[in-house]
This record gives structure tokens, sequence and C-alpha cells, in this order.
């Protein structure tokens, strides 16, 4: 069995802050890419004042969901900008992810965004540091960047992007809403229950899993009633990086292909969009891994529906029988399933929609 992280992990409140000697020993230049929000959550400030001297550029500008014809363009763009020793993603998944697509972007100008998917065009990419402000993408330890492509979320992984550094730093998590709250951590959560139950699960991930999924159990209510609550806001950033860990090396499984249908074509948020089909997901490895499948839920107290029962876990959209049948089709061919436990038909597939339709959406 085998481990790999080549990320240094800071974690802590002020890591951004106390690792100034560290990034700045990176290099001269930093493209920081990030969103609005890191301006209103400090993040953006602490950065800004660790790499005081040197030379920064920030786009604040990376849509959510961002596609590969953006990070493509974007890339294009900053070519002309002069070289980036470092490339930092500020923020969420759509940051860090836009961060690393657009690092290998930047150090192989003949690229197109399609060769991302072409790991063998490529083996080399800027250094990537990561920030996050959310709590449950656990990108920053992670060598995957996934990216909208045709209305469907594609990702690539390489090596290359596992980003150098991570700095976490839950006290940016304080301000985010309930919805946020809850969404980034359901995608955590499926993180660590996908790990777990992948085929590709090893004993090292296991053990970061069933952490991570306790302390969601245990925290995740308590944020949601206290959200300026530090110490909650800190187990749950604590959770969401285990998550990524495990995720580095399992891969996601079927929850995250169902799921990105929703992302892409109703707006659902990734975490909430994914998490809906856990149970589902359980119900089938249920039939191979009984007894993996049940240590999970016994962290539950035995139904991780009643869980999501209790947090109000729902979905203000409408799901037709028309786009079930799109999306089963679709999920059919994801590479997912091959580290997905138990046998998926498109008939299975579309009853997990339809459970979730019937569960989930009002
Ligand atoms: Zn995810």
């Amino acid at each position: 069995m085998s481990f790999y992280l080549p990320t240094r992990v800071l974690f802590g409140k002020d890591a951004v802050l106390s690792s100034r000697e560290l990034l700045q020993s990176m290099g001269e230049s930093y493209l920081v890419i990030t969103g609005k929000s890191s301006r209103k959550n400090g993040s953006l400030d602490d950065l800004l004042d660790a790499l005081e001297g040197k030379r920064v550029e920030v786009f604040d500008g990376t849509p959510e969901n961002p596609s590969v014809e953006f990070v493509e363009s974007f890339a294009k763009e900053y070519l002309g900008e002069g070289s980036f020793d470092v490339v930092v993603g500020l923020g969420g998944g759509s940051p860090m992810d836009a961060a690393k697509a657009i690092a290998v972007l930047l150090e192989n100008p003949e690229l197109t965004g399609l060769d991302l998917y072409d790991t063998t065009k490529y083996g080399k990419a800027k250094p990537v540091v990561c920030v996050p402000t959310t709590a449950g993408t656990g990108s920053e330890v992670t060598q995957y960047s996934v990216l909208t492509l045709n209305n469907w979320k594609k990702g690539f992984s390489h090596e290359c992007v596992f980003p150098k550094v991570a700095l976490v730093d839950y006290k940016y998590t304080l301000s985010m809403d309930e919805e946020l709250t809850l969404s980034t951590a359901l995608d955590a959560l499926s993180h660590a229950v996908e790990g777990y139950i992948s085929l590709r699960s090893t004993p090292f991930a296991e053990v970061l899993a069933l952490e991570a999924v306790r302390l969601i159990k245990e925290y995740l209510p308590k944020v949601l009633d206290d959200p300026e609550n530090e110490y909650y806001r800190e187990r749950i950033s604590f959770a969401s990086t285990l998550a990524g860990m495990v995720i580095a090396q399992t891969g996601t499984t079927v929850g995250h292909a169902l799921g990105y249908s929703l992302t892409v074509e109703k707006g659902v948020k990734h975490g909430l969009a994914t998490g809906v089909f856990l149970p589902f997901e359980l119900d089938v490895a249920r039939e191979v891994m009984g007894e993996k499948v049940d240590a999970i839920l016994r962290i539950f107290g035995g139904s991780l529906r009643s869980f999501y029962r209790d947090l109000g876990v729902r979905m203000q959209i409408t799901i037709t029988d028309e786009e079930i049948e799109r999306w089963s089709k679709m999920v059919l061919g994801a590479s997912h399933l091959k580290s997905t436990p138990g046998t998926y038909s498109e008939e299975g597939l579309k009853i997990a929609y339809e459970e979730v339709r019937s569960e989930y959406v009002y």
C-alpha cells in the first residue's frame, strides 16, 4: 500500500501571515487567481501582506465552475504579462482548480485548453500555492483540477499540479453563509465517504476518511447553529483537508459523477449536488461491502438520510424525466464508475436521480 502527498500543509489561524518567509522564498512574481469574496473575508489582505515587496498580479474575476475555454483564454492573455514564478489559487474550488490549469498553460504555452486532458503532452507546471477560503473542496491537497466542458464537469489529474504549499486558515470560513457552509461541508463528506468505499481505497486513506466523517457528523450541525464559533470552523476545515488527502489517493466515485449535471445545468452548488447521492451510493455499495458501509453508517447512528433530514438538506430545482434519461447516459460513460463498488446500469443510475428527486427536490 502507498501514500503520496507532495504538498507542504500549514494549517491553523494566521497560516498565511506566518508563512511569509516560505512564500517569499518561492519567487519574485506571483499571479493570484481568486474571486470577489477574498476581498471580504480577509484572505487577500493577508496574502498581499505576506507577499509584500514582490510583484503580485491579482485576478479576482474567476467564475464559478470555470470552463476549459476560460482557463485557455485567461492563460493566453496573461502570457503577455511577463512571466510568473508562482500561481496562487485563493478561494473555493473554482479559483484553486483554475489556478492549477493556468499553472500548466503558463508553463507550456503551446498547449490548448483541451490538451490539459492529455497528460502525456506536459510534465511541468508553474509552482502552485493554494489557500482555501471555504471548507470542503480539499483541492489544496490534490493533483486534480475539475473544469466545465460541454455542459459537464471533467477533471484532469497530474502530479505537477499538486500544490507545493497549502495554507489553510479557518478564519476565512467564518464569513461563509449557511448555504455555502452546508454545501462545502457536504463536499468534504462526499470526498471522505466516496474515498472510503472506493475500489482504490487504501488503509491510509481509510483512517483519514473515517476521521473526516466523524468530524463532519459532530461539528457540521454545531457550526450551522453557531457560525461564528472558531473551534467548530477549525474542525470542519480540518475535516475538509483530511478528506482532500483521501481523494488524492482514491479519486472520487459515482456520487460526484451524478452530481455534475445538477451543478452545470441547474446551478446547484457542487457539494450539495454530490452529497445528496451518498445515501443511494451507500445502498448499492452495501451489496458488495456491507461491513465498510456499516462502519460509515454507524457514525450517523445508522442512517445518513436522517442526518440529512435534521440538517434540512434540499434543493429548490425541478428535474424532468427527460433530464434524468439524458444525465444517466452521461454518467454511464464516466470514469468514476470504474472505482465505484457495486454494479451500475443505466436503469440503476436513473433510479438514483429519481430517488434524489423525490427525497431532496422541492
Ligand atoms: Zn467534490
